[in-house]
């Protein structure tokens, strides 16, 4: 797909690569076995992949649901996905409710006032709106809290004609191993004294990608993982064959010589202790590189790391190539990507960041195309300000 010879209209972008994805999911369903379902998570735009992009691959080989944390980002993949399961694990507001019901999209409930009216809408509707259960053991970000007013409560929920109670769920803090136990057990009582009245939930879950790799006895019916899909791996016991999907890349834009003593952006925090030769590239923080990475970022260029030096500005910061000899005008920059030929991965690349592998992936913006890899070859390119209508294929 070219611009009139030219690849993209940006030289700063990402690649994901569909057949990594593809065999990431593989292998997680591998795993994870025929009995426990998996919900694709792919909240923030498929953690910066493009949730509408990967959810048929993650659909079809092997995600039963594809999960988002917003009723706006559920409508997103309904907009493109009739039929599939989309499941919204994050609280939505009662006036939020009938849309989502009448999209057929699974929400999350945490009350008996929720419940109460989502029956009432399925009423209207002639439909059972399909609802998860949150039931917080001990993360307190959402959810019923753990006690016998929330087990009666629940009770009641089921039983109601016009809703229908698919699940039950959990998150775990993963605050070390024993918490982690116990989370798991409160979690399972508390779900066993709701089913001793008769109903049986179609999915009990609590496992994110960490829980699910390294805790397969607490996997249940189902699991919910984002970052495995990905490619990031923080397991503490386990571990499984993944490969990272999305590179960031770009280019060198201008470079030029300094004389000892100079100093390069703002506030000339950075000064040449030697003559050197500096390499401008366009990317900023507003382009998901964070500005913390100053002073300790590094990229790649030609399988050689150069530090990042100098304030990062919003769109272009600059790199000290005095040590790469030819690196030149036009030269490919790697921001992170799998790691191999020497470049960093998101995980050296966050930890130099001070930061956690997921708000890597998830901060790059929508400036930043994306370049879709298939069979080894540019499958699709989306570029959200221009979209495809200035590519030829
Ligand atoms: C984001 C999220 C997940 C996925 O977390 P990963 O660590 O990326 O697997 C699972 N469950 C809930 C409730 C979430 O919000």
């Amino acid at each position: 797909m070219v611009y009139k010879g030219v690849d993209l209209l940006r030289d700063t972008f990402v690649e994901i690569n569909l057949d990594s994805l593809k065999d990431n999911i593989k292998n997680i369903k591998e795993r994870v076995g025929e009995n426990v379902s998996i919900a694709a998570v792919v909240k923030s735009d498929g953690y910066g992949h493009g949730a509408v992009e990967i959810g048929k691959i993650l659909i079809e080989n092997g995600a039963s649901h594809l999960a988002v944390a917003t009723l706006t980002e559920a409508l997103e993949l309904r907009n493109v996905y009739e039929n599939i399961k989309i499941f919204i694990m994050g609280y939505t507001p009662d006036s939020h409710l009938r849309i989502a019901a009448e999209k057929n999209i699974d929400m999350t409930i945490f009350s008996i006032h929720q419940a109460r009216l989502l029956n009432e809408i399925g009423e209207i509707l002639d439909k059972k709106p399909v609802v998860h259960i949150k039931y917080d053991t001990g993360f307190n970000r959402l959810g019923y809290k753990d006690c016998n007013e929330s087990i009666v409560e629940i009770s009641e929920i089921v039983k109601l004609d016009n809703l229908n109670v698919e699940g039950i769920f959990s998150h775990f803090a993963l605050a070390g191993n024993e918490s982690n136990h116990k989370q798991f057990n409160d979690f399972i009582k508390a779900v066993e004294a709701i089913e001793a009245t008769g109903f049986i939930f179609k999915y009990k879950h609590i496992c994110d990608s960490i829980a699910a790799i390294d805790y397969p006895e607490f996997n249940l019916d189902m699991v919910r993982t984002g970052a495995i899909l990905y490619g990031m791996k923080s397991f503490r016991f386990r571990d499984i064959d993944l490969k990272s999907v999305m590179s960031f890349k770009t280019k060198i834009y201008h470079v030029k010589t300094l004389k000892i003593g100079e100093g390069v952006s703002y506030n000339f925090k950075w000064k040449a202790k030697r003559d050197s030769v500096i390499a401008t590239i366009p990317v900023g923080y507003s382009d998901g590189l964070p500005r913390n990475m100053a002073d300790v970022g590094m990229v790649t260029i030609k399988g050689k790391r150069a530090p990042l030096v100098g304030v990062i500005c919003m769109d272009q910061c600059m790199v000290d190539i005095t040590d790469l000899k030819d690196a030149q005008v036009g030269d490919e920059v790697i921001i992170f990507d799998d790691g191999t030929g020497n470049s960093l991965t998101v995980g050296e690349f966050s930890k130099l960041g001070n930061t956690n592998k997921n708000e890597i992936l998830t901060r790059i913006t929508r400036r930043t195309p994306r370049v879709y890899i298939k069979n080894n070859k540019i499958h699709k390119i989306v570029d959200y300000l221009i979209g495809d209508s200035l590519y030829e294929y």
